[in-house]
């Protein structure tokens, strides 16, 4: 379903029609480009696929809802950075009315009885993708309307996507709950039927927002139910380093077949199980990031911890700088941003993406 074959992923990204997008994103069978696996493994940017598509002739002005997602991602990565672990929490204000920390089980069981947010749900158990709006809708119901705390359901949903990302995931998560946004979101059943193509009617979120508001948690969603999130990491050998050589670390967030090819080196996939404790994915993500490692010549796959690692005295280590790599030592390598001038804490994405426009003209001229 998600090709691993970098040639293919690099003619998906000159698939984009961004005009289309433009129009029709919001619907699930919408034109979104599905990208997102991609740049969440760091085989792509944000850069790449912004530089690809205006290359084509069009202004920014004129595919500006294309660059303004791709900016969202560019926008989370630099919260998640700013605040560090600080986003596992709620980030601005406690979420209100939170009367449990669990998932409901409608929800880990896709029977809501809303029929386009079990379909979206199946998806994502059938293929590690789920549609943006139905996303919101998941995180809407699980949060506002069933009244749990955004994280647990966050880590589930996290766990199944191919494009597990944690700062776009708890931050969306939160933007919805309302602990990172002025006002929590919420969708009822007429929004549903008009993105989603159905003509359900009577349902419990057949309402008007106000009368959704305060309504008690519905029937189909008081049960919830504790749930494991083990991941599965291959058995690996110690990896054969040349000591010539330098030696480069990719991991979960960076499989960049591009990454210095010029430069011989020892290429390392470090799979830490530390950080899969913290951060765990389903056996079909762990199983596409060692496809994805195959664009890379000659790469070692080690699951190891960064320090056992440098027990076997690696030479010069290379890494690309992202907040879960901070432990590693070595030579930092920058990723690509739309514009590496655009750094720090914005508490709001229309003031980052204020500063960014005028920078987007840059990679226009390129
Ligand atoms: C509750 C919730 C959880 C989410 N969890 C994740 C996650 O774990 N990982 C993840 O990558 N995205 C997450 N998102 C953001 C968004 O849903 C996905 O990035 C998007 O649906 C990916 O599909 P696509 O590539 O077809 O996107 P498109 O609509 O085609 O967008 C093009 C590109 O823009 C970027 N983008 C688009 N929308 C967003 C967004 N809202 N935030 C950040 N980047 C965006 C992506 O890189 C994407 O590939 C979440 C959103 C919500 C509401």
């Amino acid at each position: 379903m998600f090709t691993t074959v970098y040639s293919e992923i690099l003619d998906l990204i000159d698939s984009v029609d961004p005009i289309k997008y433009g129009q029709t994103r919001n619907y699930v069978d919408g034109a979104v480009t599905r990208l997102s696996p991609y740049v969440s493994r760091g085989v792509i940017s944000t850069k790449q696929i912004a530089q690809c598509t205006l290359a084509k002739g069009y202004t920014t002005s004129q595919i500006s809802s294309f660059l303004k997602e791709l900016a969202w991602r560019d926008y989370f990565q630099q919260v998640w950075i700013a605040k560090g672990d600080a986003i596992d929490q709620d980030l601005k204000q406690a979420q209100e009315n939170v009367i449990h920390y669990n998932t409901p089980s409608a929800i880990l069981k896709a029977n809501t009885t809303i029929e386009a947010v079990d379909t979206g749900i199946r998806e994502l158990y059938d293929t590690g993708y789920m549609h943006n709006h139905c996303r919101l809708y998941v995180a809407s119901m699980a949060c506002n309307i069933a009244q749990s705390h955004w994280k647990n359901p966050a880590q589930w949903m996290y766990y199944h996507l191919l494009d597990a990302d944690w700062a776009s995931n708890a931050l969306s998560w939160q933007w919805v709950a309302g602990s990172n946004s002025t006002k929590k979101y919420v969708a009822n059943q007429e929004n549903i039927n008009r993105y989603c193509h159905t003509n359900q009617q009577k349902t419990f979120l057949d309402k008007s927002y106000e009368d959704l508001a305060d309504i008690a948690i519905p029937v189909e969603l008081t049960a919830t139910e504790p749930f494991v999130l083990p991941t599965n990491l291959p058995i690996t050998k110690p990896p054969i380093i040349d000591e010539a050589l330098p030696t480069y670390i990719y991991n979960f967030y960076n499989l960049d077949p591009d990454w210095n090819t010029d430069i011989k080196a020892n290429r390392v996939l470090l799979l830490e199980p530390s950080f899969f404790k913290k951060y765990p994915v389903c056996d079909r993500t762990i199983a596409f990031i060692l496809e994805l490692a195959k664009n890379i010549n000659n790469i070692q796959v080690v699951v190891a911890e960064f320090d056992e690692l440098l027990a076997i005295r690696p030479t010069s280590i290379h890494y690309k700088e992202h907040p879960t790599t901070q432990h590693y030592r070595g030579i930092q390598h920058q990723r690509d941003w739309l514009s590496p001038a655009i750094r720090g804490y914005f508490p709001s994405f229309f003031n980052y993406w204020k500063k960014l426009q005028g920078e987007l003209l840059t990679l226009q001229a390129v």
